[in-house]
């Protein structure tokens, strides 16, 4: 199957009442075409290897068919801590859902489409380098095991967006289990809509929870088990933040999604040195979202999200729950963490050498993922690999024999000791050698603005293998370039 239109697709949030939407179409675009295609994605839905003419048409502003019923979303939220109340999709639509080849469905949305009654100050649409950024990193994401929206593939156009200055606009094909925010809940609240809020739950449990209506589950307890399943899914997306240097950037309320998948991507980056106070956002003046806040600013988003569920659920009941966020997180991320260095068994000291490491790396101003990566190796490469990335090479050696040997305490499951090699092996399956680094973006960024799309796909490829060699690709793996470490990305998009 390759045409669009024989798709499963629903349109159940369009059946929702008007006070969750207002319908809009997409404002036509100049010369739309085609720049990226997900193929891969798009093989998951039956879709062919080329995009389809029709959905130029249908996305850039032609004639939308029946089967689409494009709408705004309203939602609300708290940025940078103040309550928003004027939020929803203000350049977004969400066109209805489709089902992929295993029956799961996808909110099909389009970014950039055009002005909505959301819009505020702005103009509706968004510019090719941030709409490239969403695109590839979500795609990383998800290579590297992460839980996040995706894109079907974008669009760029002759209509000029005027940002600082002039740039070319692109529209984003984004698809994700849900565009329900934790903002949707806090409209609800805000405004004494009630039944809404409560409808809204009801939906999120039937369309992405539907096992918590099992009758295990204590039926007036639903909503605790609902909100105990975010929080859950988000401490989760937190945990592999931390473990993998990604730094989010806004995570404002708007900005979070009911299912804990990394969403709404900006100003993120990936760590390149680790420092734990890592800013990315250039607006981020205070430092609210900096890398080592995130676990703290997902406790307070939560804690947003409960305060709009009160009417549903009650507040000391709340407030147990959220107590597992941060045992939830904890675990997972020291699950990780392990799982980076190699280490399989609990043993008595794990954790003073793992807080020794990052300090000796924050000190060191050590690169994040190539120390990991070169960890992994040390089944065929010298130590030297990994001292010579910190100035103070002494200490490294002191902290990687203390590693070693405790290395050789693992077993395998026949007790005998674990092999260097099976070790390095099951370290180069979680611990990456390509990520996203904001200088390649910005490469391929700027190639695009050429009219070369050639890059765009180039390292969309080497992303989707994070974990192999890929010695062709070598370069993709190299540290940034001075010019590259100190990018400064603003929240303009
Ligand atoms: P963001 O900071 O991108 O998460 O967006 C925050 C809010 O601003 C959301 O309601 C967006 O829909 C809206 N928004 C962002 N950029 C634009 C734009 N260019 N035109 C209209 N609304 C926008
Ligand atoms: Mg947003």
């Amino acid at each position: 199957m390759s045409l669009w239109q024989d798709l499963p697709i629903s349109h159940r949030y369009a059946e929702l009442p008007q006070s969750f939407y207002t319908r809009v179409m997409p404002t036509p675009v100049d010369n739309p075409r085609w720049v990226s295609w997900n193929a891969p994605f798009a093989a998951s839905f039956g879709l062919g290897e080329t995009p389809d003419d029709l959905w130029l048409q249908i996305f850039s502003g032609g004639e939308v068919p029946d089967y689409f019923q494009p709408l705004a979303m309203k939602y609300a939220g708290h940025q940078f801590g103040v309550y928003n109340p004027a939020l929803g999709d203000g350049r977004g639509l969400l066109f209805g859902a489709i089902a992929d080849q295993q029956g799961r469905w996808f909110d099909v949305h389009l970014k950039g489409a055009g002005l909505t009654p959301y819009s505020r100050m702005g103009d509706g649409r968004a510019v090719l380098r941030s709409t490239i950024r969403e695109y590839l990193c979500s795609e990383a994401m998800a290579a590297l095991g992460n839980q996040t929206t995706r894109a079907l593939g974008m669009m760029v156009s002759d209509t000029p967006v005027y940002r600082e200055r002039v740039e070319q606009g692109a529209l984003l094909i984004r698809l994700a289990e849900t565009h329900i925010r934790f903002g949707h809940f806090e409209h609800f609240f805000y405004t004494g809509q009630h039944d809404d809020l409560r409808l809204l739950a009801d939906k999120v449990i039937a369309w992405h929870f539907p096992e918590l209506t099992a009758a295990e589950v204590p039926q007036d307890n639903v909503y605790l088990a609902m909100f105990r399943q975010i929080i859950e899914r988000t401490a989760e997306m937190i945990a592999f933040w931390q473990a993998y240097g990604f730094a989010h950037g806004v995570m404002n309320t708007d900005n979070m999604s009911i299912l804990g998948q990394t969403f709404d991507y900006g100003p993120f980056a990936f760590l390149d040195d680790y420092d734990p106070r890592f800013i990315c956002n250039h607006s981020d003046h205070q430092g609210r979202y900096a890398f080592d806040m995130q676990p703290g600013i997902g406790w307070w988003n939560l804690t947003a999200l409960a305060q709009a569920l009160t009417p549903l659920i009650d507040k000391d009941a709340l407030e147990a729950v959220l107590q597992t966020y941060t045992t939830r997180l904890n675990q997972e991320y020291s699950r990780l963490i392990r799982c980076k260095l190699g280490l399989q068994q609990r043993r008595d000291g794990d954790s003073e050498l793992c807080d020794d490491l990052l300090n000796l790396m924050a000190e060191n101003r050590v690169d994040y993922t190539l120390f990991f990566r070169r960890l992994s190796s040390l089944d065929q490469q010298p130590l030297d690999t990994v001292t010579t990335l910190f100035d103070n090479q002494t200490a490294a050696l002191a902290w990687l024999q203390r590693y070693l040997s405790r290395c050789e305490q693992e077993t395998d499951s026949r007790g005998q000791a674990r092999t260097v090699a099976a070790r390095c092996q099951s370290m180069r399956e979680v611990n990456p050698k390509y990520i996203l680094r904001n200088y390649l973006a910005q490469q391929v960024i700027d190639a695009a603005e050429q009219g070369d799309f050639q890059p765009l796909e180039q390292l969309i490829a080497v992303l989707r293998r994070p974990y192999d060699e890929q010695p062709q690709h070598e370069r993709y793996a190299a540290l940034p370039p001075a010019w590259g470490k100190c990018l400064e990305i603003s929240c303009s998009s």
